[in-house]
């Protein structure tokens, strides 16, 4: 678990090596899992060489996962958590009652569904607004001067493109923290702090570990002085969301193959688009990677390397037509979630069926497999 002096490497050399995490103690190349939940101190009752004292607040195997995320991100500190919401949470946490918040609409719907709630009894002012709507979102920012502003890009399911730079500005000029969650986009396309966010969050259930076997979230930060982050930090040893050493263990194995499995998926994603784009029984195709998305330009700006796994597109003829599709696929698993190498599609209407999502809509999430044989699949399940 020693962190080695390392000049400033790409992300595929930092992820393939888990950022220089080995087991000490064996030598080996692979570091250990270190269950324990409390720490020897010595005859003086001084704790050792790396303070640790009780897992809640000292978590070896968490901080391998953080020291990792931290570079890719470009972030000064990051932290790890159970789960996403678990990471959302503890970022709205911070927000005082009375306050106001701004958070973009048709983002995923768990961290909305939450958020409302969690205002309501909190006493804070919830303003939902269109992000990838620069003009809007500087609007809302200059009319209710919220404490905090939350973008999610690219958004699920819609896939809208949220300029980050812009949002940054508008946020700061009111002196507003800007969160991103940037779970679809995952550190290796887009680094968000270097767009302007403060404050980066992820589902790492999703691409970061990406074998569907893990529920983890996480946050970087690039102050890690800001009060927002010394906040967050004292509820998580306080409260004591913290992620288990095994899941922490295992979110850094899965990492290792991160940038491989993000571009294969951004590739295979990108082919299915422009497959679906000329398929005559689709009528809309939504992937930033695709020159006729909206957000194609501003995707372009701040995405390197591809656009990612997630994408959607709405069937001619409803939800019987799309519903019929779904049925038939036999190679894309019929489950929710995302960012794992294995495809799946999401029927999302039927999940939130008041939300405005067109009852035809389907999301994938494309996986590595090979991109013909999905696209086989696709091709039988609509009828060609
Ligand atoms: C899944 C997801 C979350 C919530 O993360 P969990 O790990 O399921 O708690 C938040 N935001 C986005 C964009 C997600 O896809």
């Amino acid at each position: 678990m020693h962190d080695k002096p390392q000049p400033k490497l790409r992300p595929a050399t930092l992820t393939a090596q888990a950022a220089g995490a080995v087991d000490a103690t064996t030598d080996g190349v692979v570091p250990a899992v270190h269950p324990a939940t409390t720490f020897i101190r010595d005859e003086d009752y001084e704790t050792g060489a790396q303070n640790n004292t009780y897992l809640r607040s000292n978590a070896p195997n968490g901080r391998m996962v953080e020291n990792l995320l931290a570079k890719l991100e470009g972030a000064a500190d990051a932290m790890v958590f159970p789960s996403g919401m678990a990471a959302v949470a503890a970022v709205f946490r911070t927000v005082p009652s009375g306050a106001a918040v701004l958070v973009q609409s048709q983002i995923y719907w768990g961290t909305t569904a939450w958020i409302r709630a969690f205002c309501e009894r909190r006493d804070i002012t919830l303003i939902e607004v269109e992000a990838s709507d620069t003009a809007a979102f500087g609007a809302a920012c200059d009319a209710h001067r919220p404490a905090l502003a939350w973008i999610e890009t690219p958004s699920n399911p819609w896939l809208r493109s949220v300029d980050i730079t812009a949002c940054a500005e508008a946020a700061h000029g009111v002196g507003a923290t800007l969160v991103a969650d940037m779970t679809a986009a995952t550190p290796v396309l887009t680094q968000a702090l270097s767009f302007g966010a403060d404050v980066v969050m992820h589902s790492a259930t999703k691409g970061i570990n990406g074998h569907s076997d893990v529920l983890a979230g996480a946050l970087a930060v690039a102050d890690a002085e800001s009060a927002l982050w010394q906040a967050v930090r004292a509820d998580r040893d306080m409260a004591g969301a913290v992620l288990g050493p095994f899941e922490a263990w295992l979110l850094l194995r899965g990492m290792r193959t991160l940038p491989l499995r993000v571009e294969r998926m951004s590739t295979n994603a990108l082919a299915l688009a422009q497959f679906l784009e000329d398929h005559p029984k689709v009528e809309q195709v939504m992937y930033p990677g695709l020159p006729s998305h909206e957000g194609h330009v501003v995707a372009l700006r701040q995405m390197t390397g591809g656009f990612g796994p997630l994408l959607s597109f709405v069937v001619r003829g409803g939800a019987t037509a799309a519903l019929g599709a779904v049925g038939r696929l036999q190679l894309f698993h019929r489950a929710t979630s995302l960012g794992g190498v294995e495809s799946l599609v999401e029927h999302r209407h039927t999940i939130e069926p008041h939300t405005g999502i067109p009852e035809g809509l389907l999301r994938l999430s494309v996986g590595i497999e090979d991109v013909r044989d999905l696209q086989d699949d696709l091709a039988q399940a609509l009828g060609q």
